[in-house]
């Protein structure tokens, strides 16, 4: 074979660093780790690194898809030491043998597609999935917002619904309901795929489609007494106010029981008390309601005692070392530190175990070269002067490197579009923290997310889809 492929070859003096998840933690610490310290893994079954906030505008076409996404295998190859990446799941870890077993989940396999990595130090950045609570018919009948395969069937689906009723013959009650357009939950996911959603509408379908634009309509369903419930009451009343003038229908105080795949469920807890069971028709159904830990996760925290109480996810101490285990850590959505899962905090809590890592390393080479240095002054005496020097300058040195603060996350604020050109900022000031809400705002959003798009080419894709959008009307064709 004239053409081998390049190995990645494991350095027995190095420890292997097996990393899970390709999201924010993940790749914050990737950037952040200096790879020719360790036998640098990676296991995911996302080749890329999606930017999660641009995700609602691509359910309408505002943005393309791939703009937003990232492929690993450009991340890595930017790294200073070759780092081995993986395309599966991990399916299991074993905490007792420092080994986990991973599974090719996707749609071509090989001869072999399941197999086990051993690790020295293993890094869980695995995120969360959807919560549905065991509502019945979520699963089958609902699209999430997570992932970017969601975002491309709700785009579809949009496009499915509006088609078809604009079928010849369709009955004004289908239409009604085709045009019916649910989401469930009432934190940012939801507003903000609702705002795009009617913005899509107003400025797109109902130029293309006259015929069916007097039915279209959002309703946007909450358990809680308000939408947006981390942001300050002023901006949930301007939020509020915005979208019921953008014509969404909010509906909170109201709880999805139960969902069929043409209408939901839902309790509606009135003033007095009393509750009032309704049944509303659907055509496109978002389910958002918030996170729930993923089978690996809930199998791990099984298998270590410290982990019994934990509910929402791996609890960690303030270095992020999971509790009750000695070499595994865990970041972002699936970690529990006492913090919003949020991509703010995966992508600092990444950071941080890139330096705690590269930390490490040097304070290991550092301990080494010292114990050399102290046998050799021991045979060779004639040295001893210098080595004496290096030593100390050497211990001075790991003083300092030693010295690494716990995790503390700094809050930079809360952002979310709303709609209609509008977006909400609760954003931490100096020592105080100012609401603001507004066009000028939805400017301050444009320009923090772009300046948050992981590269240069991200920035470039997002800012033309936002150009051709505004130029040329979204895509409304359905692929
Ligand atoms: P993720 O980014 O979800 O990454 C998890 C990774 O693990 C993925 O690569 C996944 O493929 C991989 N994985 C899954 N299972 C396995 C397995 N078994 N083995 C190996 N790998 C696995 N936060 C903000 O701060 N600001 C925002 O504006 C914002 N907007 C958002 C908009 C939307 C629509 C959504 C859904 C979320 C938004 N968030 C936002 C929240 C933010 O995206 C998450 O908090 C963040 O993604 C968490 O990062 P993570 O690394 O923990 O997980
Ligand atoms: P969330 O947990 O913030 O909100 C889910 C909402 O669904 C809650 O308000 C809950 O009361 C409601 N709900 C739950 N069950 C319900 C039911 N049966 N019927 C009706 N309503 C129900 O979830 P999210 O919006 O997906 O956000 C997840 C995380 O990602 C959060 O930490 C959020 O801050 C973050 N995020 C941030 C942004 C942003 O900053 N712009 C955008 C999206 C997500």
């Amino acid at each position: 074979d004239r053409h081998p492929e390049p190995q990645f070859a494991p350095d027995p003096s190095k420890k292997t660093l097996v990393i899970l998840g390709t999201g924010w933690g993940s790749v914050a610490l990737l950037k952040k780790l200096d790879t020719e310290n360790y036998n640098v893994v990676v296991v995911s079954p996302r080749n890329y690194f999606l930017f999660t906030p641009l995700l609602p505008s691509c359910t309408t076409g505002t943005i393309e898809h791939r703009s937003i996404m990232e492929p690993v295998r450009a991340i890595l190859r930017h790294k200073k030491a070759a780092v081995k990446f993986y395309e599966a799941e991990a399916s299991s870890i074993d905490p007792d043998r420092k080994i986990i077993k991973v599974v090719d989940s996707s749609e071509i396999k090989g001869a072999t597609s399941e197999t086990e990595i051993p690790y020295d130090m293993l890094v869980i950045g695995v995120g969360a999935e959807n919560a549905t609570f065991g509502i019945p018919g979520v699963r089958e009948h609902s699209c999430f917002l997570k992932e970017i395969g969601d975002a491309q069937q709700i785009r579809k689906k949009i496009m499915d619904c509006v088609e078809t009723a604009a079928f010849k013959g369709q009955s004004p009650q289908e239409v009604d309901r085709l045009m019916h357009m649910v989401v469930v939950g009432g934190g940012p996911t939801g507003v903000e795929f609702a705002g795009e959603l009617q913005d899509f509408f107003e400025e797109d379908i109902k130029k293309l489609v006259p015929e069916i634009s007097d039915r279209f309509k959002v309703t946007l369903i909450e358990a809680l007494p308000n939408v947006l419930p981390s942001f300050s009451k002023q901006l949930i009343d301007y939020t509020e106010n915005t979208l019921r003038e953008e014509k969404i229908d909010i509906k909170t105080k109201t709880m999805v029981k139960k969902v069929t795949d043409v209408s939901v469920e839902a309790e509606i807890s009135r003033p007095d008390g009393s509750k009032e069971r309704v049944t509303i028709p659907y055509g496109l159904l978002v389910w958002a309601t918030g996170n729930a830990v993923r089978p690996i996760v809930k199998d791990l925290m099984s298998k270590i005692p410290a982990q019994k109480d934990s509910r929402r996810g791996l609890a960690v101490n303030e270095y992020l070392v999971v509790q009750g285990t000695r070499d595994i850590w865990a970041i972002g959505d699936c970690a529990v530190a006492g913090y919003a899962p949020t991509a703010q905090v995966a992508s600092q809590e990444g950071n941080f175990l890139g330096r705690l890592f590269n930390n490490m390393a040097k304070t290991e080479n550092h301990e080494t070269r010292i114990q050399e240095l102290s046998s050799r002054m021991n045979i060779q005496a004639g040295d001893s002067a210098e080595a004496a020097h290096e030593i100390e300058s050497l211990e001075r040195q790991l003083r300092r490197i030693k010295d690494i603060k716990p995790f503390r996350y700094s809050h930079q604020g809360s952002l979310a579009y709303i709609g209609s050109e509008k977006a909400v900022a609760d954003v931490s000031w100096w020592n105080g923290n100012f609401a603001t809400g507004g066009s000028m705002t939805y400017l301050f959003w444009r320009s923090a997310y772009l300046s948050m798009c992981f590269s240069t080419r991200n920035r470039v894709l997002v800012i033309l889809d936002w150009l051709k959008s505004k130029v040329f009307g979204r895509d409304v064709s359905r692929e």
